[in-house]
């Protein structure tokens, strides 16, 4: 048994289903992210795991132990919400050390606490400021020192990071990974973003309309999405219009069009049959374009339909007979600027294909 389990959770708002039997188990010290598009019931499903509402169905255990009618209080876990719900007009070290005194811990162990848990979130010397006096970032800190400083077992993170500037969450995005880290504590963490996810997760669940997608590591996730639909949400994609011409249980070969076949990869969680009408996923960066050597990679000829400069990166819409292809070059002096117009062969690793149903 993992040290989290949602067992066939379910969660019903009168006729609107929000959480749809979704089962998940989390391990001890796991970084857990809950990914999915606005009104997915990612939040629903973090706020029966906090105890704040109550399942229609299913069950849910922490070491073995069945909470799923326990009061929030009485299950050891820390919540850290979008909105810092920092006190105002306490000061910085009595937000922290709220918690420890309603457990009516003494004095000087609290001022110990705290002191640590500043020094852990980086603010030692703040505990004199106000919420007025501290940025978006350091207000965030201070929420989760206050979670931290109660040694939860679990760490519940709904959407931290949305309220900050793109820098901000940028930074802060390393900082919370680096924490969870030091601290080891299990986390789950709910968001819309993928890159947040694919940056901190060990594991990531997608969902959407109250459903379980798709679960595993942020490699899998992006690299062999189980549907069309998480490889459109996660990352830039193109998919290409195909069909299944031969399949084994390694890969299969999908026709293109205009004469066009090509060997591709397929995620072990899909069943594909022959003829099958399928989506070639390509990632725009996994494509490159002209190639130098003769080797037998899939390839495709087309023509530039447009170019985009993006410092890092160019990017090229790529026109082939059928299909239109975005590619991302990285912008390097060796690697020739190519303009509308131009004739190029795009080319990619077998790997790099891969079949979405
Ligand atoms: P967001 O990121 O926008 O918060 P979400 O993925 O967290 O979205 P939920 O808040 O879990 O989604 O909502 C899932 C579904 O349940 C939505 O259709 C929402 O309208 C519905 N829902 C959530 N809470 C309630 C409620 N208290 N009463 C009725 N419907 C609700």
């Amino acid at each position: 048994m993992s040290f989290v389990e949602l067992q066939s959770i379910t969660k019903k708002f009168g006729s609107t289903i929000a959480v749809d039997k979704v089962d998940i188990s989390i391990e001890k010290g796991e970084f857990f992210s809950l990914l999915g598009p606005s009104g997915c019931g990612k939040s629903t499903t973090l706020r029966m795991l906090a105890g704040f509402l109550t399942p229609s169905e299913g069950r849910i255990t922490v070491n073995k132990r069945d909470i799923t009618y326990l009061p929030p209080e009485m299950r050891g876990i820390g919540i850290v919400f979008q909105s810092y719900a920092i006190f105002p007009h306490i000061n910085v070290f009595g937000n922290i050390a709220f918690g420890l005194v309603e457990r009516g811990e003494d004095k000087v162990t609290i001022k110990r606490k705290v002191e640590a848990a500043l020094e852990q979130v980086g603010l030692t010397g703040y505990g004199e400021r106000y919420e007025r006096e501290l940025s978006g970032g350091q207000k965030q800190r201070v929420a989760l020192a206050r979670v931290l400083v109660i040694e939860p077992e679990i760490l519940l993170l709904d959407e931290p990071l949305s309220a900050l500037d793109k820098k901000m969450r940028e930074e802060m995005k390393f900082w919370i990974k680096d924490i969870q880290k030091s601290v080891g504590i299990t986390t789950i963490y709910v968001t819309h973003d993928q890159s947040e996810a694919l940056t901190m997760s060990d594991r990531i669940a997608v969902m959407n309309e109250g459903r379980m997608l798709q679960l595993g590591s942020p490699i899998e996730i992006y690299e062999k999405p189980s549907s069309r639909f998480i490889a459109e949400f996660i990352g830039d994609s193109n998919l290409l219009d195909a069909n299944v011409t031969s399949l084994d249980n390694t890969g299969c070969e999908v026709d293109l069009g205009n004469g066009v076949t090509v060997p591709a990869r397929y995620s072990e969680h899909v069943k594909l049959n022959k003829n099958d009408r399928v989506g070639l996923l390509l990632r725009p960066e996994m494509v490159r374009l002209n190639p130098t050597d003769q080797s037998e990679l899939p390839r495709m000829k087309g023509e530039i339909a447009d170019e985009v400069y993006q410092g890092a990166i160019r990017r090229y819409r790529v026109k082939t007979g059928n299909h239109e292809i975005v590619v991302e070059v990285p912008n390097r002096p060796e690697l020739a600027q190519l303009s509308q117009g131009d004739s190029v062969e795009l080319y990619w690793s077998t790997e790099s294909g891969v079949v979405v149903p």
